[in-house]
């Protein structure tokens, strides 16, 4: 049978409730975590990359579990990789992970809303689900996954929804990739995966997102301190105040790539219209925009860019370019 490797990093999945501290707090090993699959399990190569909150994780974790599952997937002997994780960031390392490691391994991410000392707590079923479809056939090619809550969802897509529900992790106006159910694996739909260069993350990279009559300090303030890239979640399909467009412009002019998302929790960024700072507005300047990503996944998304890049002009054909497929997928 096709060996897994489980790589753990924390979480709640991995958190059990000390008196002490008053709450719950990182206490399981990648083997007590693993101790509880049941037999008939796939072979398991199992690594303890770190033990932390996710809310705790730098960028240096966030690369260091990369490089981790890199060097895992590309094991010919690894069917699948699974990688347990904090529900608050998940979905962010899910995508770089999608984005940046390739070869036809799946990589599965998993975690838990409960705690181990919970009544009720997810972790385990949540995990055993994670390396069912990581062994599964079906999830070759498929890139990063995210199963909790015995549903399978795109890391491209999939989003953390609800503070405290185990359904929590939604794929708005996209729904789930396929379920895991009993023992079977279901994947009805595929996606065209994308995968770019990533030599190395820009870190200087910041998200703001727009509120109604918000004024343009905090982007005075990103350029200030030497951001190379800012992505705006904008208003509705991609609308900025009027008092938006000299900063922006500013920016672009000093060559800081500036991506538009939505604060829409689904949808693409594209509209109709002719008014100061819409979409038309935004792409005359030389913005370049979210394909379909959440804030968060567009900031990782340009890390990768520009940590690839050599020039601005670089930067947004890799954006735009490797946008195609999906760009094509909707028409
Ligand atoms: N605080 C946790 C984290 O590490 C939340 C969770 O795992 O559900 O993100």
């Amino acid at each position: 049978m096709a060996k897994v490797a489980v790589l753990t990093t924390g979480g709640t999945v991995a958190m059990r409730h000390d008196p002490a501290r008053g709450g719950a707090v990182p206490a399981l090993t990648a083997a007590d975590l693993t101790a509880v699959l049941p037999p008939g399990a796939p072979e398991l190569a199992v690594e303890e990359v770190c033990n932390l909150p996710s809310s705790h994780f730098t960028l240096g974790d966030l690369w260091r579990i990369r490089e981790r599952v890199a060097a895992h997937a590309a094991d010919p002997e690894v069917a699948g990789v699974v990688v347990t994780h904090g529900t608050d960031t998940l979905e962010e390392t899910a995508y770089l992970l999608d984005l940046t490691v390739p070869g036809e391994a799946p990589i599965v991410l998993t975690g838990a809303m409960r705690t181990a000392s919970e009544v009720g707590a997810d972790g385990p079923a949540n995990l055993w689900a994670a390396v069912r479809v990581a062994a599964s056939p079906q999830a070759r090619g498929l890139g990063a996954l995210v199963v909790l809550n015995d549903e399978i969802h795109a890391a491209r897509f999939v989003t953390k929804t609800d503070t405290l529900s185990p359904a929590t992790f939604q794929s708005p106006g996209w729904g789930p990739l396929g379920r895991v159910e009993g023992d079977r694996v279901h994947i009805p739909w595929r996606l065209e995966r994308e995968v770019l260069p990533c030599p190395r993350l820009e870190e200087r990279v910041v998200l703001l997102k727009l509120t109604i009559g918000m004024e343009v300090e905090m982007l005075e303030d990103a350029l200030a301190r030497g951001a190379r890239g800012v992505v705006i979640e904008a208003l509705g399909a991609s609308r900025v105040p009027p008092w938006w467009i000299p900063i922006i412009q500013q920016a672009l002019d000093a060559g800081v790539a500036v991506v538009i998302a939505s604060r829409c929790p689904s949808g693409r960024v594209w509209d109709a219209y002719g008014y100061p700072g819409g979409h038309r507005t935004l792409k005359e300047m030389g913005c370049l925009f979210s394909p379909g990503l959440n804030g968060p996944k567009a900031r990782i998304r340009l890390m990768v860019v520009l940590g690839a890049a050599q020039s601005a002009a670089e930067a947004a054909s890799l954006w735009n370019g490797s946008s195609r497929p999906e760009e094509s997928a909707w028409r």
